[in-house]
């Protein structure tokens, strides 16, 4: 869907015009194209965490591993993401996903949740990345004083549920921890998460990938994808690479007219993010916002942001529907507004990077990580909801694991496993996300 209706977000040969892009570290590692005809047994597509992820657990398995990446590494969602390694792969909420898959599936799915950002850390100490991190935990905000009372029972059931302790905060209690702004009312502060550089993550993981043996091809965008007998013709401009199995971990740039098996199950949806030059202390001062924590708001297109080492100030949001150059300097209207309602001390402050990218959404409104065909040999990790820089990088490993069948099936959460469906009349996807967001909208005026 995403390639056809969304020509110009795939300028493949163009890195996005990022804050991450233009301040990570170098990659050091040469990336070159396909050429000629090579075989591997398992092909990934796509160089962001989830592909790379897998490619560092085949490789350090000793398998012959290769990723075909259309852009670079990180190109993708990885490298322009907000940073935010967190919990929330979701967006079915946690009532609606026990009574589909029960209590135990439920509580499976959030430990994996909270094992993934471990897993993140785990990564940057284990292959010495420097990805900046900061902060510990994360803070969701009231956005109206209607919602404060919202947050208390979400408090109460995310104990009773998970055994999640979770620290609620008063208006004042906002202002004594730096996290004050007219449009915050209360907050519910959890210990899971931390921020990071997710470019410099993402070149991480693909020099350890490397390192452990896998071989990966930029500019290698996949084309055209044959299944015969003897194993998966994957074919890019100049080259062919010829496997027995095929992890796809495109998330919310898949190409559903190379690979079918995806076709009608996935949603594209813009992010967007604005970033300040740095602030002072005493700017950050004046607006009352001097945390690290990571935060969003309450809303259902809710706003994600955070202050980084740097002490510039990242701004994020979801929502818009065009994906054209014009509509991305439409939305950069949009987000500036929202920025100065919510943080009005640094209406006049210098927003220096402006950028969007898919995350995607799947029918079920839960990542799926499993084989896509009854041989198994066409597998997927993917649909992460918009927070997939610790969940991308679990999943990345837990399929490669189920491949290598270190991990069965059933040892992974049902909320994971149990199916990509196809949304009824795909083609109407992009309708259905103006209908959505016209009832988020609604709703969070309320
Ligand atoms: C603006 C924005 C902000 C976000 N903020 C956060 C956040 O703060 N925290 C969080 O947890 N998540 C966040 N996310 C989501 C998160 O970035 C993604 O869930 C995650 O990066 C997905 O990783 P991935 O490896 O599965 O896919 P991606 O990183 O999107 O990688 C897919 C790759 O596949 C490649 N590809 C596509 N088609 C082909 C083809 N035909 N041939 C070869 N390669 C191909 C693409 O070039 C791309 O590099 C955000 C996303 C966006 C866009």
């Amino acid at each position: 869907m995403a390639s056809t209706t969304h020509p110009h977000a795939f300028h493949f040969t163009r890195a996005v015009d990022s804050y991450w892009e233009a301040s990570a570290d170098p990659l050091d590692l040469a990336t070159p194209p396909l050429t000629g005809d090579a075989r591997c047994e398992v092909a990934i597509i796509g160089a962001g965490f989830t592909g790379l992820s897998a490619a560092i657990e085949l490789a350090e398995s000793g398998v012959d591993v290769r990723v075909l990446e259309a852009g670079h590494v990180g190109w993708g969602a990885s490298g322009r993401n907000g940073g935010f390694a967190c919990i929330g792969s979701h967006k079915l909420s946690y009532g609606r996903m026990i009574e589909t898959y029960g209590l135990e599936a439920t509580r499976q799915y959030y430990a994996n949740m909270r094992q993934s950002v471990e897993l993140v850390r785990e990564n940057l100490t284990r292959f010495g990345i420097d990805a900046w991190a900061a902060g510990d935990g994360e803070v969701t905000l009231a956005h109206l004083p209607g919602r404060v009372e919202e947050l208390r029972a979400e408090q109460a059931y995310l104990a009773k549920t998970f055994g999640d302790e979770t620290e609620f905060l008063t208006k004042a209690e906002l202002v004594a921890r730096g996290l004050d702004g007219p449009g915050f009312h209360a907050g519910l502060k959890g210990d899971v998460g931390f921020g990071i550089h997710p470019l410099n993550y993402a070149r991480g993981l693909a020099r350890a990938a490397a390192k452990a043996g896998a071989r990966i091809h930029g500019r290698s965008r996949l084309i055209r994808w044959e299944e015969t007998p003897e194993g998966h013709h994957l074919h890019t401009a100049e080259g062919r690479l010829t496997a027995k199995q095929v992890i796809v971990a495109t998330n919310g740039y898949t190409p559903e007219d190379v690979s079918p098996r995806h076709a009608g199950r996935l949603m594209p949806t813009l992010s967007s993010i604005l970033v300040t030059r740095p602030l002072t202390e005493e700017e950050r001062r004046e607006q009352g916002w001097t945390s690290p924590l990571m935060a969003y708001d309450s809303r259902k297109l809710l706003h994600y942001f955070r202050l980084l080492p740097n002490g510039r100030f990242l701004f994020g949001g979801r929502g818009g529907t065009d994906a054209s150059n014009a509509g991305e300097a439409a939305y950069r209207v949009v987000m500036t507004r929202r920025f100065n309602e919510l943080f009005p001390a640094w209406a006049k402050v210098e927003v220096t990077h402006y950028w969007r990218g898919f995350v995607c959404l799947a029918y079920d409104l839960v990542p799926f990580v499993g084989a896509l065909d009854e041989k198994k040999t066409v597998w997927t990790a993917i649909a992460y909801h918009g927070n997939g820089v610790a969940m991308g990088s679990w999943s990345g490993r837990a399929v490669a694991r189920l491949l290598l069948t270190k991990t069965a099936r059933d040892e992974l959460s049902p909320v994971l496993t149990r199916r990509l469906s196809r949304f009824p009349l795909p083609a109407f996807r992009p309708l259905y996300l103006k209908g959505a967001y016209v009832w988020y909208g609604w709703q969070d005026g309320r």
